[in-house]
């Protein structure tokens, strides 16, 4: 089954690094679970009310330079925050990422904090 990038999507993929933006669209293509991009890039002012709310711990975050995208996994066109479908959108993202020799990183794979809908280039490569 494959599944298309709609237009919300499309808009959030906005000043998002083109390195990024070709690993989500190979991503969706081979994706057994449909997902929608939540978040690109993101203002300081957003980063800082999100900080401040406690769901960011850092004001150096990859959003802020359009280094990171955040997804949420659709089920049905219904939003689903189930953990198990996360490593699955992720394995999709993997494989982008060795196909186009972009390597990122999942959130999903911090050794705290985890973050299952975040993905962002590596730093080692794009710093
Ligand atoms: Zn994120």
């Amino acid at each position: 089954m494959a599944f298309v990038l709609g237009a919300q999507s499309r808009a959030k993929l906005k000043g998002v690094k083109p390195e990024l933006v070709a690993v989500v669209e190979r991503a969706i293509q081979i994706t057994g679970t449909n997902f929608r991009i939540t978040e690109g890039l993101r203002s300081v002012t957003r980063q800082k009310e999100l900080f401040a709310a406690g769901a960011s711990e850092t004001m150096n975050s990859r959003h802020l330079t359009g280094h990171a995208v955040d997804v949420v996994a659709l089920v049905n066109c219904n939003v689903r925050w189930d953990w198990p479908l996360y490593p699955k959108i992720a394995a999709a993202f993997k494989q982008a990422s060795k196909e186009l020799a972009t390597p990122i990183v999942w959130g999903g794979d911090w050794p705290r904090l985890r973050d299952g809908p975040h993905f962002e280039l590596d730093r080692k490569r794009y710093p």
